[in-house]
């Protein structure tokens, strides 16, 4: 697309903006989930869980329901619910008996609790590199990083793309540890035909409002470990008020939480999970449609899919080549993001085009003061703990690189987008591009 300079000065230059109405908002609740949840409220029971050894140790009915339906789903032996994916990375490093002095190797680019859920049963977080064309962990940075106290590698599928199942899995397999899966981002990807979520020994969905199907807040935990399985649903409720009566001998990391859903949102969820294969559907097409058009220009490297994978895209990344340009990413997006709008509903986040991801996750003060429990350094100077913390800038080159030059995320694909508004995104980076000299100014 070709845009008259004259006419059409940059709308960070106080030009027209390329677009003036609001992007359409990402609603996926209706009316079945309106009658799902009316019909538990006018039960009155809106959660039967007991946190005690008894029958409704595991939850009421639509809890148990949305369980079945999401193991079946995903192909899974065992799905258990939870009130977030954060709960569910707890109960998930708890349930494989991580503790102090151990080490677990993370993603930097992802969200926080992807990284810090170890930190909560004393266990220490070790940062391993992303790969440069799929931004998950890094196989071979994740074998430099393993030590005699690594017990688990937290894989994430970053931006709805599976993990590299394969190779981690088999370094996993090699050294004897764990994988625990977040795939918070990738509800129905798919890695060589099996489900994301389903690639490690244990995995984790969120259900929160941002992610592709939402109950408001929600989470789940699958495995096919009837060991893991056990353990997650005694932590997700209250386990050491239980696992006496239950007759449990194991008491490592028993100390329970409340991480139990309600009735209310498991009714809610069965509706979501339904329309689970339609909403990516939609998604698809429209990344399909601005990918085609972004790699046409120069400066601009859709993202890659993993070989024989399926990639939902919870944000669809892209590469920029700032030598193909002669401007920062920063400054292009800034002026990319003037000739835009909000999406509706989120207006105040602003223009939903992102210069990189998240900041490297060591680079957060968590990391970089070590005050996590009390103040006194806990758990990273525990006694227990008889490794070398490093969470020093230029730890994750590629990470950095991604974040601070070259990666760009965006949220502007979602249903219902329609071809004008995907045309809108398209013109806005043309437009940018064509005027480049008034960037350079
Ligand atoms: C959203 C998200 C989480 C946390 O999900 P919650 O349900 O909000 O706790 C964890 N990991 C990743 C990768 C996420 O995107």
């Amino acid at each position: 697309m070709k845009f008259e300079k004259n006419n059409h000065k940059l709308a960070i230059h106080g030009g027209p903006k390329i677009r003036t109405k609001l992007f359409p908002f990402y609603q996926t609740i209706g009316q079945e989930e309106i009658k799902a949840v009316s019909s538990v409220l006018k039960t009155g029971v809106l959660s039967k869980y007991l946190g005690a050894w008894h029958e409704d140790f595991y939850g009421g009915p639509e809890v148990r329901r949305l369980e079945k339906e999401w193991a079946k789903y995903f192909g899974v032996k065992h799905a258990i619910s939870v009130n977030s994916a954060t709960s569910g990375l707890y109960c998930a490093v708890g349930a494989c008996g991580l503790g102090p002095g151990d080490e677990v190797i993370v993603s930097p680019y992802s969200m926080c609790i992807s990284a810090s859920a170890p930190l909560v049963y004393n266990a220490i977080p070790v940062f391993a590199d992303i790969e440069k064309d799929f931004f998950c962990i890094d196989p071979e940075s994740v074998e430099s990083k393993i030590t005699e106290r690594t017990k688990a590698i937290i894989a994430v599928d970053i931006f709805g793309q599976p993990y590299d199942a394969d190779k981690i899995n088999a370094i996993a397999k090699k050294h004897n540890l764990y994988v625990i899966e977040d795939a918070a981002q990738a509800p129905g990807a798919e890695y060589k035909g099996r489900m994301a979520g389903t690639l490690g020994d244990i995995g984790v969905y969120s259900l929160n409002y941002h992610k592709h199907i939402h109950t408001g807040e929600g989470g789940m935990v699958v495995t096919d470990n009837d060991e893991l399985a056990e353990k997650v649903r005694l932590i997700r409720n209250h386990a050491e008020a239980v696992v006496g009566d239950k007759g449990y001998s194991s008491l490592v990391n028993m100390i329970g939480f409340n991480f139990r859903m309600t009735e209310v949102e498991a009714a809610i969820a069965r509706v979501q999970l339904k329309k689970l294969d339609k909403l990516l559907e939609a998604r698809l097409k429209n990344v399909e449609y601005l990918s085609e058009k972004f790699s046409k220009f120069p400066f601009l490297e859709p993202a890659k899919v993993r070989p024989q994978c399926k990639h939902v895209f919870y944000k669809h990344p892209l590469k920029y080549k700032e030598e193909v340009v002669g401007v920062s990413r920063n400054k292009f997006i800034e002026a990319v993001k003037a000739e835009l709008m909000p999406m509706e509903s989120r207006e105040n986040q602003g223009v939903l085009i992102g210069c990189g991801y998240v900041k490297p996750l060591y680079l957060l003060p968590l990391y970089q003061k070590l005050i996590g429990f009390g103040d006194k350094g806990c758990p990273f100077k525990c006694s227990f703990y008889k490794g070398k913390l490093d969470y020093s800038e230029g730890l994750c080159p590629v990470t950095e690189k991604m974040h601070n030059k070259e990666l760009i995320t965006h949220d502007l694909m979602t249903p219902p987008f329609k071809k004008k508004d995907l045309d809108d995104l398209i013109s806005a980076f043309g437009k940018v591009y064509d005027n480049i000299s008034e960037l350079k100014k």
